[in-house]
């Protein structure tokens, strides 16, 4: 056990050259674009064999309702990436990139921790290779030609007030969240209501994390709706001609980042979208190169269960051939007496009753990994310092009762050491066979999605539509993007739309707000509960901790 914060564990690292990282997985130097001695992107096309086949097994890491500390899914997969490297196994982990708002904002880095962490963490959570700034300066670039447009006569007839296409900035901040600009007269444009939303919510990150390749990206920027014309016809991207500018602008971003784990297991980490205003998994690139260097995969979608994971197969799966062989579901001791009923800051002492309590939480996670997306699965319980033996023994009996195949990790603690028991359990489910499914199916109406969603997912009653989402989910269906899959913008601390509802939930309807569009990502985005695209800073945020000193060490970060 340690004493050491995150950052001060990765900065003792001992980093292996990048391109002898590679090598461990068949990808030569010359494929390589070095970002100093430990970074480096990949040049698909400059490898050997351009169009490999994708042979490995992927490993799906997802969680029960976290707390805003976060579970572990990120520590479980940098630690189970080096227990399989371990035991002798070819492999590879593909990761997020972490954003800007949740470093500076509350939950801290995204690069793991403890002894299971990939580096240099201070360089992956601080902007790393620039993908994300890029991905802000091409959706920026198309807000500027909209309101270009506009200005010079609107020939396309875009009503303003119908702009649906927002600027973004990697930065929790809600002061930008609704503006009004083009003030100040006939030269500077014309005024009106606009807003931001954080990078990771845009579109352009979801089409950056769903294309193969760069013919894949431009079809995709070409197709996007950037609002409506004053008689309602959408406008797209490729009307205004800027599918070809912010592809140029997104060409290095689109290779897929490499960088290794504490114990040089190799690591790509590429594209970044949140879960909960996102569809929340890295890029189909990266995972693709992933599955067709190594044998074995391991990769995160964020949050729980019944948004990161139900995305991944809903959207990420079912639009490429990249199928999970095994899920993990992380649970904690201090996130299952959360569900119990224990506030957030009571969550240390031993209270084996709140423990019983919030466990059916994690089941109905477990129960839809298992059937409702059809994946051999098993509970990986991530061991924190102040758990008792009795908190953990109690877990491990309870999941046995049930029939749950259960694990203890150690990896935050011990690195991949801690976790070889772990990795063998998962080479093992991977070894099954095992016929994934989805939860709905795209022929389903609209309605019919998010019901299935709400009542096979998230164990909930039905759905309520405010009067502007019915009429826009009419209006969508009408103009042919009914087929769509949907993407859930909801609550990541409750299987509910209120965040307050925690356990498993039951009897809830889910409110949908507002529904919309990404014809470019190919998802129609709903809006439940209060859920916002661009959040705001905590009253202390992270950033007040954050520093560097005149070497360039970075302390604070965790
Ligand atoms: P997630 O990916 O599920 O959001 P992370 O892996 O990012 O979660 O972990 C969140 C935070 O919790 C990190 O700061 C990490 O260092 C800490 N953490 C994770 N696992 C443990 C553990 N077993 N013991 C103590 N702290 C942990
Ligand atoms: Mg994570």
């Amino acid at each position: 056990m340690s004493n050491k914060s995150d950052v001060e564990i990765a900065q003792e690292a001992d980093m292996l050259p990048i391109d002898q990282i590679a090598n461990k997985i068949g990808i030569e130097r010359h494929a390589l674009e070095l970002y100093g001695d430990y970074k480096a992107k990949v040049d698909v096309h400059k490898m050997e064999d351009a169009e490999p086949q994708t042979h490995g097994k992927l490993i799906l890491v997802t969680a029960m309702t976290p707390t805003p500390a976060g579970e572990g899914k990120t520590t479980i997969v940098a630690g189970l990436g080096d227990a399989l490297q371990k035991i002798g196994k070819k492999t590879a982990i593909a990761l997020r990139e972490p954003s800007l708002g949740p470093v500076f904002g509350m939950k801290g880095g995204a690069a793991g921790g403890g002894y299971a962490q990939v580096v240099p963490m201070e360089d992956i959570n601080l902007h790393f290779t620039g993908d994300f700034h890029a991905i802000g300066a091409a959706n920026n670039l198309l807000a500027a030609m909209v309101d270009n447009h506009i200005h010079h006569g609107n020939e396309l007839n875009i009503d303003p007030r119908k702009i649906a296409w927002k600027r973004t900035v990697d930065m929790n901040d809600r002061q930008l969240r609704s503006i009004v600009n083009g003030l100040n007269g006939k030269a500077n444009g014309v005024p009106r209501e606009d807003g931001f939303q954080i990078t990771v919510a845009s579109e352009i990150m979801a089409i950056f994390c769903l294309s193969n390749d760069i013919d894949e990206l431009k079809e995709k920027l070409k197709n996007i709706i950037i609002g409506y014309t004053y008689d309602d016809q959408p406008v797209t991207a490729g009307e205004l001609h800027a599918q070809g500018a912010m592809a140029a602008l997104l060409k290095d971003a689109m290779k897929p980042n490499f960088v290794q784990t504490l114990e040089h297991t190799p690591a790509f980490v590429h594209g970044g979208p949140f879960a909960n205003i996102a569809h929340g998994c890295n890029s189909v690139a990266a995972t693709k190169l992933a599955l067709t260097s190594a044998d074995y995969v391991v990769t995160e979608a964020g949050f729980g269960a019944d948004l990161g994971a139900e995305k991944f197969m809903g959207i990420k799966a079912r639009s490429t051939d990249i199928k999970p062989s095994a899920s993990v579901v992380v649970a904690t001791i201090r996130a299952l007496k959360m569900h119990g009923g224990v506030s957030k800051n009571q969550l240390t002492g031993e209270n084996l009753d709140a423990l019983e309590k919030g466990l059916p939480n994690l089941l109905k996670h477990l129960e839809n990994m298992q059937n409702v997306f059809g994946l051999p699965t098993l509970v990986a319980i991530n061991k924190f310092p102040t758990d008792t033996d009795a908190e953990l023994q109690l877990i491990v009996d309870r999941c046995k009762e049930l029939g749950v195949n259960v694990v203890h990790s150690d990896v935050w603690a011990n690195g991949g050491a801690g976790g070889e028991a772990f990795a063998k359990e998962v080479v093992h489910l991977a070894d099954q066979d095992n016929q994934s499914t989805y939860a709905y199916d795209l022929n389903d109406p609209i309605t019919g999605k998010i019901k299935k969603l709400v009542q096979n997912v998230y164990g909930g009653k039905g759905i309520e539509l405010t009067p502007a989402a019915k009429k826009e989910i009419d209006r969508l269906e009408s103009v042919g993007f009914g087929h769509l899959p949907v993407c859930m913008a909801k609550t990541q601390y409750s299987f509910s739309d209120d965040q307050t509802k925690t356990g498993r939930p039951t009897d809830f309807d889910i409110t949908i707000r507002g529904v919309s569009v990404s014809a470019g990502a190919g998802f129609i985005v709903v809006l439940t509960g209060t859920i916002l695209t661009m959040p705001g800073l905590p009253k202390r945020p992270s950033a007040e901790k954050i520093d560097i000193n005149e070497e360039g060490n970075i302390t604070g970060l965790s």
